[in-house]
């Protein structure tokens, strides 16, 4: 059967992957976008995020997805009010074995257009002053990439689209879907019925809360996390941000000199929010993270020795079975769409995502290959047996922002 073009699309969630869908489903022409979301714009993890980004990822697709999300970056940062890329660029270090098993995995980057260089310790300690790196440490540092301050990309991005004419349903949670003959043709909520052509669920670690009520269920696993943030330094940190595969954690600085360090090593476990009402304001930094970061990311960032920490902020990220994201049409529900589970990378991901969303929904299919994040590859995999055990982090493989 031939794509329809809709004119009306309902999206679940506003967290950045939602905000971002209904961008780019209102650039593509879609006439009537409504955002509901069961909080308040942004209160899913997307504002406890440490909005780190880069494009050397490991695998093809990945790659170039990033690609396309350090150029829309680029782009939100001249339309949006208030809101700026730091293109302060992002060190990716990971140990010398590592590094050299990564040749072929650069080689790629580079020719997917990545702009990078490779640094060793000395190097490093050289161009940032406020780092801290043993010799033999190397890193690829992705010239193109750095941080954005969550806290001022969501209300800029929400501030664009009421200007595009998107309409946000607040506090409103999504019960169930209205099917006809088959078709998604709209959402169900306390407040009655949001009648559209089309759906995009994009509600991350609450995926499956909401896809069951259509019959689909995604195998996969939320894990707490928590980032710190220091009282302001005098001076501007002389650092990019970090992602640190040697020290297990990550740190960058802020808009306002302050320092922001996060890590997952102390909290492994996966976690069960019970219901669909959980809120991430239910959760509690895990106390052994902080105790971590000063003893281990204060050999990154000597700045962090006897640094005053201001505020910390928890939420969860989402890993589906193999660790990539999930975008594209839900199986055996037309009309609905799906776009969530980017590890500890929705942030960066973000532009990105909404972009193949919103090219799923109006043109039925994306700008390039993205067969790994169809939502059926998990035809094979024993979802209930999945879903029902625990698992530890690294046991589903790790990737970093
Ligand atoms: C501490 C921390 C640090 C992080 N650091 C980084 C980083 O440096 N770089 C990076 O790229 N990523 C990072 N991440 C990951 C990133 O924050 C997430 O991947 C991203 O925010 C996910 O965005 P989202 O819009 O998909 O989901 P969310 O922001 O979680 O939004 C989902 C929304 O769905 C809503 N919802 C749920 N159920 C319903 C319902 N039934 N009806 C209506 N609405 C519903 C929720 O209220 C929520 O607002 C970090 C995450 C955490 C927790």
């Amino acid at each position: 059967m031939p794509h329809s073009r809709p004119q009306s699309v309902v999206v679940i969630g506003a967290g950045v992957t939602g905000l971002s869908a209904a961008f780019h489903l209102v650039e593509k022409g879609v006439e009537r976008v409504v955002v509901v979301d069961k909080g308040g714009v942004g209160g899913g993890s997307s504002l406890q995020s440490g909005g780190i980004i880069t494009m050397l990822l490991g695998a093809e697709t990945p790659i170039r997805a990033r690609a396309v999300s350090l150029d829309l970056f680029e782009r939100f940062g001249r339309i949006l009010d208030g809101y700026e890329f730091h293109q302060v660029g992002c060190l990716n270090l990971t140990p010398r074995e590592v590094f050299d098993q990564g040749a072929p995995t650069r080689e790629l980057q580079k020719t997917l257009g990545g702009r990078f260089e490779v640094l060793r310790g000395q190097e490093i300690r050289e161009r940032f002053p406020d780092l801290r790196a043993a010799d033999d440490d190397h890193g690829t540092l992705d010239l193109r990439g750095g941080y954005s301050e969550p806290h001022r990309y969501i209300p800029a991005l929400r501030a664009k689209l009421e200007e595009m004419g998107v309409e946000f349903r607040e506090h409103e949670a999504v019960t169930g879907f209205d099917v006809r003959g088959g078709r998604v043709v709209g959402v169900v909520t306390g407040r009655g019925v949001v009648e559209a052509d089309a759906a995009v669920c994009a509600v991350n670690a609450w995926a499956n809360h909401v896809l069951s009520l259509a019959g689909f269920r995604i195998p996969y696993k939320n894990f707490v996390h928590e980032r710190f943030v220091t009282k302001p330094f005098p001076e501007p940190p002389r650092l990019p941000a970090v992602n640190d595969h040697i020290l297990d954690g990550y740190v960058r600085p802020t808009d306002d000199n302050r320092i922001l360090a996060g890590t997952s090593a102390h909290n492994p476990w996966s976690h069960d929010m019970g219901g669909p009402d959980f809120h991430v304001g239910q959760l509690e930094p895990d106390p052994r993270a902080l105790p971590f970061i000063r003893e281990n990311l204060v050999k990154r960032a000597p700045m962090l020795e006897g640094a005053e920490w201001d505020y910390s902020t928890v939420g969860l990220i989402s890993l589906a079975y193999d660790v990539q994201p999930v975008i594209g049409p839900v199986p055996g529900a037309d009309g609905l769409y799906v776009g969530t589970h980017f590890h500890s990378g929705g942030f960066a991901y973000n532009p990105v995502s909404g972009l193949l969303l919103a090219e799923h929904v109006v043109d039925g299919g994306t700008r390039f290959d993205t067969d790994i994040y169809r939502p059926d590859r998990f035809a094979r995999v024993d979802v209930g047996a999945f879903l029902s055990e625990p698992i530890i982090h690294d046991d589903m493989g790790r990737v970093r922002h």
